[in-house]
C-alpha cells in the first residue's frame, strides 16, 4: 500500500514547502503575487530560485526545465544544468531568479504560425507562478508560458491565463451588483476526465499504424467487440491495475489528484478522473497525466493510446472537461443557492453560459477540431458534432417559467419572478442521465463531452472562459446602468433565456432526429474539421478574442493557419502510412497466400471428382480484392503527391479529407475483406482480437 499523505506532492514546491522555505516576507509576497496573477520583482525571484533549487537538489535534481506548451498540443523541455564552474576546475550548482523568471529555449522549429517570421525569431518562456513546480526523473519542472520578443502567444498557456483574467474581470462586476464585497476574484476551474486505450506492447510492435499514427488504419472486426459490455466498469485486470497504482503514485508525487478509475465500455478501455482545480493548473495535470500514462504503460510491457479512434467499430476516447467558475473563498458559482437572491445570481450566470455556448457554438466545436476527433464527433459516436446543452428536466421546467412568467411547479396562479421564486436544489442523479449531449449541466458544473483524448484542455477552456466573459461583460454593462435593478435583472434574464433557448436539449444526441431538429433551429452541423475551421476567423470571433485580450487577430490568423496545418499532416502522415503498410506487408502477404490456394487449387484439380470450390472462390475474390487494392492505393500516391503542391490552406485541408481521406477509406474496405479470407499464417499484423483482448 502506498503511504498517500507521505507521497502526495512529495515532488512539488508547494505553498507549504515555500512556507517551510522561505523567509516570511518572501513568502508572502510571492503568495499575493500567485492569488492575485502580479509580477514578482528580480530580488524575490532570486530568493525564490535558490530556495527552489536546493529543494529541488535535495529531491536528486541536477537540472532544470522550463515547461511549457507549444502549439503541437504536447509539452516541451529542454534541460538545462544547475552546474556552473568555479574558474579552478570546479563547479557548484546555481540557480539564478533571472534563470526562474524568464527562459530563451530557442526552439524555432515550433509552430508559429508565421509569427516569428513576422517578428522576431527569439521566443521567450515566462514562468507562471500559479502552478507549482516540480522535480520529475532528476529534472526540477518550472511550469511556464511561451510568448515572442514583441508577446505574442506561441503557446496554449499564454491565452488561457489572459481568459482566465477576463472571466475573473467581468465576473467580479456581477459579484459586487449582487452585494458581494468578500470575493477578491474569481476562477474557472476544471476537471478533465482522461479516457485512454491499454495494449501489450508485443501486439503494438508490430502495427506500423499504431506506432506511426496512433490509430488502427485497417483491422476486421473481431468476433467479440463491446457488444457483450461486460467490460464497463468491470473488475479490473491485475496487470492493469498494477499499471494503474504506479500511475496514481506518480501523479500523486507531483500533487495530481488523481480520483477515480475504471475500465471503459470498449475492452482495453479505461478511464481516469482527477478532483478539479483551477484551470491553468487543471490543464498542466492533464498534460502530466498522458504523458505519465504512457511511460508509467511501456514500465508495464503496455503502451497506452491516447488516440481518438484506435480502433474502429468500437468506442472511441473522450476527455470530458468538466468546468464550472469559483470564487476565492470557495464558492461554486453554477451552484443554485438557498435564498431567491442566490438563485437570481445563480441563474444570471447560467444565463451567460447558455448564451456563450448558442453564440459560439462554432469556436466551441473548433476548440475539440482535429483529424482524430473528426472519428467520434463526425461519426455516429456520442457527442455528436452539434454543439447543444442538456439542462435536465428540473432545470428546463424552471427555464420555461422563466419563458412563460408562468410558477415552474405545476402552473398554478402564482408568478415567477426571478430573485423571488427559490428554485428546487438541482440534483445530480437527476440531471446526469443523458450522456449524448455535447454539453451537460450535471447539477452544480458543466460537462464539455467533446474534447478528444488527446487533445489539451486548454483550447476549450480558452473559448469557455473567454465566451462567458463577454456574456457577463455585456450582463454588467447593462445592469450597471439600471434604475431599478430587480426589475432589470427580471428582464434580462427573461430576455436571455427566451432568445438562447435553441441551444436546449435534453433529448438524445445520437438520434438522427436531432441532426433534423437542430438544423430547423439553425445551429450549426460542423461535421468535420475542414469544415468547422474556417468560422474561426468570423468577424463576431475576432470581435470576442481581441475585445477581452485574449488574442490578437494576428495571434488569431496564425492560430488558424497552424491548425488547418495539422489537420493536413496528419491527414499525410496517415496516408503514407496507408500506402507503405498496402504495398510493402499486406499485398505481399496476400499475393503469397493466393499463390499458395492457386497450387492447392492445381493439384486439388488434377484428382477426380475432389471439390475445390473453397480454393476456387477464395482465391478468385482474393484476386478481385488485391486488384481494388492495388489500384487505390495508386491513387492514393497519386492523390499525396497533388497534395504537396497545393498552397490555400483551406483548399489543402479539403483536398486532405475530400481525396486522400476518402481513398483511404476506400482502402481499408478492401483490405479489411481480404483479412477475413486471409489464413492467419499469412496475415502480417496482430488482428483486432488480438490488440483489444492483448492485456490478459
Ligand atoms: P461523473 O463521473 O458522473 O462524470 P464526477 O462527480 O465524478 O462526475 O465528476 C467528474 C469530474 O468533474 C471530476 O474530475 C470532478 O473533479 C469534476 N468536478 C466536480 N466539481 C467540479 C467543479 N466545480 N468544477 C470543475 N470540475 C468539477
Ligand atoms: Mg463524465
Amino acid at each position: 500500500m502506498s503511504n498517500v499523505p507521505e507521497i502526495f506532492g512529495s515532488m512539488v514546491f508547494s505553498e507549504a514547502v515555500m512556507q517551510a522555505r522561505l523567509p516570511h516576507a518572501t513568502y508572502k509576497e510571492v503568495v499575493q503575487a500567485i492569488r492575485q496573477g502580479k509580477r514578482l520583482t528580480p530580488e524575490i525571484a532570486t530568493v525564490v530560485a535558490t530556495a527552489m533549487k536546493n529543494w529541488a537538489v535535495e529531491k536528486g535534481a541536477t537540472h532544470f526545465t522550463h515547461w511549457f506548451q507549444p502549439m503541437t498540443g504536447v509539452t516541451a523541455e529542454k534541460h538545462d544544468a544547475f552546474v556552473h564552474p568555479t574558474g579552478d576546475g570546479r563547479a557548484i550548482m546555481e540557480f539564478s531568479g533571472k534563470e526562474l523568471i524568464q527562459g530563451e529555449p530557442d526552439a524555432s522549429s515550433f509552430p508559429s504560425g508565421g509569427l516569428r517570421a513576422t517578428f522576431e525569431a527569439r521566443g521567450y518562456t515566462a514562468w507562471d507562478p500559479t502552478s507549482y513546480a516540480f522535480v520529475k526523473d532528476g529534472v526540477l519542472y518550472i511550469p511556464t508560458a511561451f510568448v515572442s520578443y514583441t508577446g505574442e502567444a506561441l503557446d496554449k498557456k499564454t491565452p488561457l491565463l489572459r481568459s482566465m483574467q477576463a472571466l475573473n474581470k467581468q465576473a467580479m462586476r456581477i459579484l459586487r451588483l449582487f452585494g458581494d464585497t468578500q470575493t477578491q476574484a474569481v476562477r474557472a476551474t476544471a476537471g478533465a476526465e482522461q479516457e485512454y486505450f491499454l495494449v501489450d506492447k508485443s501486439v503494438y510492435d508490430k502495427r506500423k499504424d499504431l506506432i506511426y499514427t496512433g490509430r488502427t488504419l485497417f483491422g476486421a472486426r473481431p468476433p467479440k467487440g463491446q457488444e457483450m459490455e461486460d467490460h464497463y466498469f468491470g473488475a479490473i485486470k491485475p496487470r492493469v491495475a498494477a499499471f494503474m497504482k504506479e500511475l496514481n503514485d506518480e501523479l500523486w508525487k507531483l500533487g495530481v489528484v488523481a480520483k477515480t478509475e475504471h475500465n471503459e465500455v470498449a475492452p482495453a478501455q479505461h478511464e481516469l478522473a482527477p478532483l478539479f482545480s483551477t484551470v491553468n493548473i487543471a490543464a498542466d495535470h492533464n498534460q502530466l497525466t498522458m504523458e505519465l500514462m504512457k511511460t508509467v504503460a511501456k514500465r508495464h510491457g503496455m503502451e497506452c493510446l491516447l488516440h481518438e479512434k484506435p480502433f474502429a467499430g468500437v468506442n472511441g476516447s473522450g476527455k470530458h472537461n468538466n468546468w464550472s467558475i469559483s470564487t476565492d473563498t470557495g464558492e461554486n458559482l453554477l451552484e443554485p443557492g438557498d435564498t431567491p437572491a442566490e438563485n437570481a445570481q445563480f441563474l444570471l450566470f447560467l444565463c451567460a453560459v447558455l448564451k456563450a455556448v448558442n453564440e459560439y457554438q462554432d469556436l466551441l466545436r473548433i476548440s475539440v477540431a482535429s483529424a482524430g476527433n473528426d472519428h467520434r464527433l463526425g461519426a455516429n459516436e456520442a457527442p455528436p458534432a452539434i454543439m447543444s446543452v442538456y439542462v435536465g428536466d428540473e432545470l428546463e421546467g424552471v427555464l420555461k417559467a422563466i419563458m412563460s412568467g408562468e410558477k415552474f411547479a405545476g402552473g398554478g396562479k402564482e408568478l415567477f419572478k426571478v430573485g423571488v421564486s427559490v428554485l428546487p436544489r438541482f440534483s445530480k442523479d437527476a440531471t446526469d442521465r443523458n450522456r449524448t449531449s455535447s454539453f451537460a449541466f450535471t447539477g452544480n458544473k458543466f460537462e464539455f463531452r467533446s474534447p478528444g483524448s488527446s487533445q489539451s484542455i486548454s483550447e476549450a477552456n480558452i473559448v469557455l472562459n473567454t465566451a462567458v466573459a463577454e456574456e457577463l461583460r455585456r450582463f454588467a454593462d447593462r445592469l450597471e446602468a439600471a434604475d431599478d435593478f430587480d426589475a432589470d435583472l427580471h428582464d434580462l434574464i427573461e430576455q436571455t433565456v427566451k432568445e438562447n433557448i435553441r441551444i436546449v436539449f435534453n433529448g438524445d444526441g445520437y438520434d438522427e432526429s436531432w441532426v433534423e431538429e437542430a438544423k430547423r433551429r439553425g445551429l450549426l452541423n460542423l461535421r468535420t474539421t475542414p469544415e468547422a475551421l474556417p468560422h474561426y476567423l468570423a468577424e463576431k470571433n475576432i470581435q470576442l478574442f481581441e475585445g477581452n485580450k485574449v488574442f490578437t487577430e494576428t495571434e488569431m490568423r496564425a492560430r488558424y493557419e497552424i491548425m488547418q496545418e495539422n489537420y493536413a499532416k496528419t491527414i499525410r502522415i496517415e496516408a503514407m502510412t496507408t500506402s507503405d503498410m498496402v504495398r510493402k506487408d499486406i499485398l505481399p502477404a496476400v499475393s503469397a497466400y493466393g499463390g499458395m490456394l492457386a497450387k492447392t487449387l492445381a493439384a486439388k484439380k488434377m484428382v477426380e471428382g475432389v471439390d475445390s470450390s473453397y480454393e476456387q472462390s477464395a482465391l478468385k475474390r482474393l484476386c478481385e480484392l488485391t486488384a481494388m487494392t492495388s489500384k487505390a492505393a495508386d491513387a492514393l500516391d497519386e492523390y499525396i503527391m497533388q497534395s504537396a503542391s497545393i498552397t490555400g490552406c483551406e483548399d489543402l485541408s479539403c483536398f486532405c479529407r475530400d481525396k486522400i481521406f476518402a481513398t483511404m477509406s476506400e482502402l481499408r474496405i478492401y483490405v479489411d475483406e481480404m483479412e477475413t479470407i486471409t489464413s492467419a499464417k499469412y496475415w502480417p499484423y496482430p488482428t483486432y482480437g488480438e490488440m483489444l483482448f492483448s492485456v490478459r
